[in-house]
């Protein structure tokens, strides 16, 4: 994620901000990818803290009016947990924008959000025909942890959820184009294999041995729908982990210039290696503090050969080419 400056006055603003150090209230262009001081503001601004700009008064921003179902507001500590489920979506929405997906240039259909809570039942999370169903249950740290922990995850976040569910939904998009799906089964396997009994199996008896050869997480081993789910979020891991490093002003030697842009690098090759030393340092930042790796995964040769076949079809994906 880029930094961004600030309308009204000196210093930098940060991709959450709601207000300026001096208080101005502010909200994000993601047309424009600015900052402004001037309204219309998402009329979510004063229910969850979207700080996005609407078409005008009264409306939702780009983002918030891709959320057809929104959580029951009745259920016990449902509007902290939604607002961060938004904020962690408006940030991969603008991710996704920098290779044009979703925008206005992108002539095909966007995401529709299902934004359920545990109630009575435990919600979903998944991908069906464009509809993307995320439990804002998961924002709530004890509920994530705990399940991250029965599930012996190494990564469980609101934004990796986010990358993974609307990689479904970018799979579905590129699906509909004629060239995508015989590509795909050579790199992937064949998605028509079982879905349910697949998950089944994989929750019975676990990955394969031998998983971490061919598979980013285990989990991506249960079937090729997920392998392609956990590639791409893990593409968008990278690519944004660096795009971010680089706005603070930071350097690795391995980049290709000071200037360089991550999104516009075409080479996946570049891209991942420098992605992967600079993870391998911040992960060494992260450990001064106690604090889990920032990527706590290996890439290996198979990882590198499916980023790479992502990372093509999402740069040209969105605008039908
Ligand atoms: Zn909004
Ligand atoms: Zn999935």
């Amino acid at each position: 994620m880029q930094s961004f400056s600030n309308p009204v006055g000196g210093g930098t603003l940060w991709f959450h901000n709601l207000l300026t150090a001096e208080g101005t209230p502010v909200a994000y262009d993601p047309q424009a990818r600015a900052f402004l001081p001037t309204p219309p503001f998402c009329v979510n601004r004063d229910v969850i803290g979207c700080n996005w700009i609407a078409p005008e008064q009264g409306a939702f921003c780009r983002s918030c009016a891709m959320t057809a179902l929104a959580p029951d507001l009745d259920i016990p500590d449902v509007i902290p947990n939604w607002a961060e489920t938004e904020a962690a979506k408006r940030w991969v929405i603008d991710n996704l924008g920098r290779w044009h997906w979703f925008r206005p240039e992108d002539p095909g259909t966007r995401p529709v959000f299902h934004m359920l809570a545990d109630g009575y039942t435990l919600a979903p999370m998944g991908h069906g025909e464009g509809i993307v169903t995320i439990s804002v249950s998961e924002a709530d740290p004890v509920v994530r942890v705990t399940r991250k922990e029965a599930l012996k995850e190494p990564y469980r976040t609101m934004i990796g959820h986010m990358r993974h569910e609307i990689a479904h939904m970018l799979w579905w998009r590129l699906s509909l184009r004629e060239d995508f799906l015989a590509a795909f089964r050579e790199m992937f396997g064949d998605e028509r294999a079982d879905y349910g009994a697949a998950l089944e199996q994989h929750y019975i008896q676990g990955p394969p041995q031998d998983w971490e050869l061919f598979y980013l997480t285990s989990y991506a081993s249960a079937h090729p729908h997920e392998d392609w789910a956990e590639t791409t979020a893990h593409l968008l891991h990278l690519t944004d982990i660096t795009d971010s490093f680089i706005a603070t002003g930071l350097l690795t030697p391995e980049m290709p210039s000071h200037r360089w842009d991550p999104y516009a690098e075409p080479d996946t090759k570049v891209l991942v290696n420098v992605a992967a030393n600079l993870v391998m340092r911040v992960n060494h930042v992260n450990r001064s503090m106690g604090l889990s790796d920032i990527y706590p995964f290996v890439l290996s040769e198979a990882a590198h050969r499916k980023l790479a076949f992502v990372h093509d079809w999402l740069r040209r994906g969105a605008q039908g080419r």
